[in-house]
């Protein structure tokens, strides 16, 4: 079984009413798909997670990246995953599109090999086997107290046990002091029987954060998701000194790399690497090692993906160690249901994972059509 064919699809959908949180306005949804046919006829999908300039993964995967994976074996994953990072990381490319890029790769690798052994993705990768997955709901997005309270009422009564909010308004938004507003109102909306997460996305310093989190803790709050920037991480440790609260981050983190440290010095209590950008299923179930090593929390990202990292990142999830919840999102996103049948939707806050060999969902290639840029 040998790597044939390479076929990418830039995807975009412009939203008409950007989304706000803490890094600025999101206004349109993009992803770039890989999609790897094997010489006996096997295809196999993966995404990079493309948050700016999709197209910029997709030079990546072919001018970087396709001359090391044609006429592979995809059960090598492992040794292509390690080839791909031999061949860049010598040249300062070790991170970045360049690892978005891996994601897909390996993703689609791992898809083929448990369409050949006709099992799910998850039995494929040899770890924890779950075939239902604990979720949490996301997000409920930074907007005036009513709305927030409207929104996290609408979600509970939907059956979510977990829910994740945003901070990090700017300062003409009402700054932090207006977050720990909406902290209080969400609590209060959400009642006493649910566990908020809260997501600055980098908004802070690690001074602010701590004054938040002294101002928070009384509303149990199970974790705080990048309250300073993903490379602070001397402001991690110092919020972690502070506070109570387990400290959550990993989405803009690369490789099996990017949490040794973060883990080695104990900044984190739950990480969130995202499968479309951390490496893929193989360095995501190295991290799962890692995890496991270090006696946190696994829970992996979504945020504004496509649907086929979060079909991937249910499968992850279903396999790693010490998995707390896999990100659920609810928001409407354009780009989230692009196969024949919808997605798995959450009951009760848990996900039951596809069965069928593989990722388990075929792409629908008129919805494909109908985003693609290139
Ligand atoms: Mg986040």
């Amino acid at each position: 079984m040998r790597i044939a064919k390479l076929e990418t699809y830039v995807l975009e959908a412009r939203l008409e009413k950007p989304i706000l949180f803490g890094i600025g306005p999101y206004a349109a949804f993009t992803a770039t798909l890989v999609e790897l046919t094997t010489d006996d006829g096997i295809t196999g999908v993966g995404e990079c997670i493309a948050r700016r300039a999709p197209r910029v993964t997709d030079t990546v995967l072919r001018d970087l990246l396709w001359p090391v994976v044609q006429g592979r074996d995809p059960r090598d994953a492992g040794g292509i995953w390690d080839d791909e990072m031999r061949l860049l990381r010598g040249w300062g490319h070790y991170r970045g599109f360049v690892q978005e890029a891996m994601s897909g790769v390996d993703q689609a690798l791992w898809d083929i090999v448990a369409q050949a052994q006709g099992v799910p993705l998850y039995k494929a990768l040899g770890g924890a086997g779950r075939d239902r997955v604990p979720v949490y709901g996301s997000s409920v997005y930074i907007a005036d107290l009513d709305t927030m309270q409207s929104e996290t009422r609408e979600q509970v009564e939907k059956g979510h046990v977990a829910l994740k909010m945003k901070c990090g308004r700017s300062a003409d938004l009402g700054g932090f002091r207006m977050d720990i507003e909406s902290v209080r109102a969400v609590r209060e909306a959400a009642g006493p029987g649910v566990e908020i997460g809260i997501d600055v996305n980098g908004a802070y310093d690690a001074a602010t954060a701590i004054r938040f989190c002294d101002a928070i803790e009384r509303h149990d709050i199970t974790f705080l998701e990048e309250p300073v920037y993903p490379d602070d991480i001397d402001g991690y440790e110092q919020i972690r000194r502070h506070t109570t609260i387990g400290l959550a981050c990993g989405e803009s983190e690369f490789g099996v790399f990017g949490f040794r440290e973060l883990l080695r010095r104990r900044a984190v209590d739950i990480i969130q690497p995202d499968v479309a950008r951390v490496g893929g299923f193989t360095a995501g179930m190295r991290v799962s090692a890692l995890v496991h090593a270090h006696n946190v929390r696994y829970a992996p990202h979504t945020g504004f993906s496509c649907g086929v990292a979060q079909l991937a990142s249910l499968h992850l999830a279903a396999a790693v160690s010490g998995l707390w919840k896999a990100e659920w999102m609810w928001i409407d996103n354009p780009l989230a249901e692009l196969f024949t049948e919808p997605l798995p939707k959450a009951t009760k806050g848990v996900v039951a994972v596809p069965r069928r060999p593989g990722l388990g969902l075929e792409l629908d290639k008129k919805k494909i059509a109908k985003y693609r840029l290139t």
